[in-house]
């Protein structure tokens, strides 16, 4: 997205990808675009992203399944429904609407959800992508505005001279090779720590793949995600019926084979969780599971700016389980920021800055944060 936002730009790109585009987070997501609910200091980007999203498919020429039917936060106990309210309330104040709903009218509206359930919120603005379109689509829409987009070559390591940057390559049959750049961006995901650390600068980041499940189609009867406000199941239906289901723990990742996989307990857990908020979505077959690997930093939010140590540097990366949404909105940032030296967009609170105090002490990412995230964390 921001090689293609800064070909709009008129910047030569040159895309490197050690696998293959859409490998790793960007094609595997649950395809939610959610605006309810995110940090109070994301939502003006978010809200700048859903109005890229809404025009995506004209901007890219093909369809990516957008469907805005909205999406539902639901509320098990008092605790959640606090939540709503407080979130309702953030959300008005940046403009959008968002109905709150006690349990009978929950209940009434959505008839597939069981007792579980006390109460709801509903922001129609919401939507879904499946990603398994958008991330190949928007490579093709950057290559036909003559991006380069390398795959199968990784960016093994870089310095930053008086020209710019020196860029050392490794191509999937080991051949070595270097490239010049002036500017560099470190998009790359759960990994960007690495980057970032070869220029002095901290990215205290955390890998972890989310689970997700998907049943064979059955007959229509949700438009909008259903998503436990805490983040512990959450559904949609698909055009086709299937139905995908996603929620907490999330899994580990493998340093080294930088793998990751949905182990049978978890899928078994996630399904119990399933039936106990929508009682009759247990009679149906799964026909698989698949994760893919996000990377997480503490507060949650994506690292977007450029670099606090080197010119011509900016990260792009550690989204944080919502990187789909503000993908748009951050790539155009970004590329304006690189192409005009100033943005528009709200991109302040992003800044690599705040990891300065965790690299002075030369911490590692809490392990309490760690255990939260691979269990609990929205
Ligand atoms: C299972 C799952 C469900 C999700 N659900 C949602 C959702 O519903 N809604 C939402 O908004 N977000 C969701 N997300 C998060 C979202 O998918 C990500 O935030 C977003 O895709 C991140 O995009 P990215 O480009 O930063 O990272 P990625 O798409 O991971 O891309 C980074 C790329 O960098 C490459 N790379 C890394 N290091 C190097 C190197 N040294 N040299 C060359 N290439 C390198 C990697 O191979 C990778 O392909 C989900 C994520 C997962 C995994």
């Amino acid at each position: 997205m921001i090689a293609w936002q800064l070909r709009l730009l008129g910047r030569r790109v040159l895309v490197l990808e050690r696998g293959q585009v859409g490998g790793e987070s960007s094609g595997v997501s649950f395809g939610s675009l959610r605006l309810q609910g995110q940090h109070e200091a994301e939502l003006p980007l978010a809200l700048s992203a859903q109005a890229l999203w809404e025009g995506m498919e004209a901007a890219l020429g093909e369809s990516v399944e957008f469907v805005q039917h909205g999406h539902v936060h639901l509320a098990l106990s008092d605790e959640h429904a606090a939540r709503l309210e407080h979130n309702a309330e953030v959300a008005r104040a940046h403009g959008m609407q968002v109905t709150l709903l006690g349990r009978a009218a929950t209940l009434a509206r959505w008839t597939f959800l069981g007792e579980a359930v006390r109460a709801s919120s509903f922001s129609a603005r919401d939507a879904v992508a499946n990603p398994r379109l958008v991330a190949p689509a928007v490579a093709r829409a950057a290559r036909r505005l003559g991006a380069k987009i390398r795959e199968g070559v990784e960016l093994v390591a870089s310095t930053h001279g008086g020209s710019g940057f020196t860029l050392h390559c490794r191509a999937a049959d080991a051949r070595d090779f270097v490239i010049e750049a002036d500017v560099l961006v470190n998009a790359a995901g759960a990994w960007c720590g690495a980057p970032a650390a070869w220029f002095n600068e901290t990215i205290p980041v955390f890998a972890a793949g989310p689970a997700e499940l998907v049943t064979e189609p059955i007959p229509r009867f949700a438009e909008p995600v259903m998503h436990v406000v805490d983040g512990s199941v959450l559904f949609r239906q698909t055009a086709r019926g299937n139905l995908v289901i996603g929620g907490h723990p999330r899994m580990k990742v493998d340093a080294e084979t930088r793998r990751t996989r949905v182990p049978s307990d978890k899928i078994l857990t996630n399904l119990s969780r399933l039936v106990s908020v929508a009682p009759h979505l247990g009679d149906y077959h799964l026909i698989r599971s698949w994760t893919g690997i996000e990377g997480y930093v503490e507060d949650m939010r994506p690292v977007l700016g450029p670099s606090a140590t080197t010119p011509g540097l900016f990260h792009a990366c550690a989204f944080s389980g919502h990187g789909l949404q503000l993908g748009p909105a951050a790539a155009q940032a970004l590329a304006e920021l690189i192409a005009h030296g100033a943005t528009s967009l709200p991109i302040a609170p992003f800044g690599i800055g705040r990891f300065a105090a965790a690299a002075q002490a030369g911490t590692r990412m809490a392990e309490e944060f760690q255990d939260d995230l691979l269990q609990a964390r929205s």
